[in-house]
């Protein structure tokens, strides 16, 4: 039988038990200071040399070639291929726990807020040309993903350090767009050696690039919905993860707006494509959707009641969450192009 939907009491008005409502600019400002921290290195740009000091061994949470002249940590992808196709082929523990602990405390908030390349996917949204508008056509792609991470960023690099080691990472060598545009492009325009030996390798990745470009300014970050291996990984963290978007269904009037109005391909706010951007809190007229660290603090409903997870309360939420899809699917439906 289907749950009862619980009933509109009013808009949602206790501000004081959200931690952080951060939304709009507030966010652009983070992608921005986050883009500039991940390559404080900025000589390197200029040099064409790419910077070895100690930092290069911790991992930044989002996508930031390790090769970039600017960058002075390593890409979690790029580690983890790496640490895959070694000869040894052992569980590269530290790195593990790393992305774990981005995972469970961030999720897809890194997506969202602290990815460069989300960035320049978003800005390239902003020319004004037609969009195409997402649809089953795009939910089918969006699970692309999960297969270049399966093949590209775990098997293949792990099949080679079983049975040889591996000179390249695949998904750098032959898939990353960001690799190409934030290390490919500045090293080969500033060492002219590298003009000089340039293959068809590099040809084919600058021609995806440029694919994806174009393609970006007619689709709302195509390589974050279809092909990021890294958005995959975090994207099974999304509704666990210590800072994320939650609806509080006490004054959810199951409108369908969150859904209707969200870019990506979600069926309800914070499920596995939900990057937590927080457009969707900008949308929803009860006030409804909030930012806050829903696994410490709990949700508070307008009884007072608190919702935490793993308890009983929790699995009526979700029950809850379904009925607000059923009605975003409809919202959905009707944006398909
Ligand atoms: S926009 Fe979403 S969260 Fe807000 S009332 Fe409508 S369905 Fe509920
Ligand atoms: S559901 Fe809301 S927070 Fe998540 S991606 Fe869509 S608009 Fe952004």
């Amino acid at each position: 039988m289907q749950p009862s939907a619980p009933k509109p009491q009013r808009p949602c008005s206790h501000p004081g038990r959200a931690v952080l409502l951060l939304t709009g600019h507030r966010r652009r400002v983070v992608q921005l200071l986050s883009a500039l921290l991940y390559n404080l290195n900025m000589p390197g740009f200029a040099t064409g040399s790419i910077y070895r000091g100690v930092s290069k061994s911790i991992c930044v949470p989002g996508l930031n070639c390790y090769s970039c002249p600017g960058a002075i940590a390593a890409c979690p992808l790029g580690s983890l291929q790496s640490a895959l196709g070694a000869a040894d082929a052992k569980l590269p523990l530290y790195l593990v726990g790393t992305i774990l602990a981005f995972g469970a405390l961030f999720a897809r908030t890194v997506c969202g807020w602290l990815c460069p390349f989300g960035l320049i996917q978003e800005l390239l949204d902003k020319v004004p040309l037609p969009k195409l508008r997402k649809g089953r056509w795009s939910r089918r792609l969006s699970c692309g993903k999960y297969l270049v991470l399966i093949l590209a960023v775990l098997l293949l690099p792990l099949s080679f350090g079983l049975f040889g080691p591996a000179p390249l990472p695949f998904f750098c060598a032959w898939l990353c767009p960001a690799g190409t545009l934030e290390a490919g492009i500045p090293l080969v325009a500033s060492i002219s050696g590298l003009q000089a030996i340039i293959g068809w390798q590099f040809v084919w990745k600058a021609a995806m690039l440029v694919g994806l470009v174009a393609i970006a300014l007619f689709v709302y970050r195509p390589f974050c919905r279809f092909l990021c291996p890294l958005g995959a990984l975090y994207s099974f963290f999304n509704r666990f993860a210590l800072l994320r978007y939650y609806v509080d269904h006490s004054c959810c009037t199951q409108c369908g707006a969150c859904v209707g109005t969200c870019k990506m391909d979600i069926r309800e706010v914070s499920d596995r494509e939900c990057i937590q951007c927080g457009a969707c809190a900008r949308h929803c007229e009860q006030g409804a959707i909030r930012f806050t660290l829903k696994g410490l603090l709990g949700t508070a409903s307008t009884t007072g009641h608190v919702v935490r997870l793993g308890t009983k309360d929790a699995s009526a939420a979700d029950s809850h969450m379904t009925i607000a899809n059923t009605s975003g699917h409809v919202a959905d439906k009707n944006n398909e192009p």
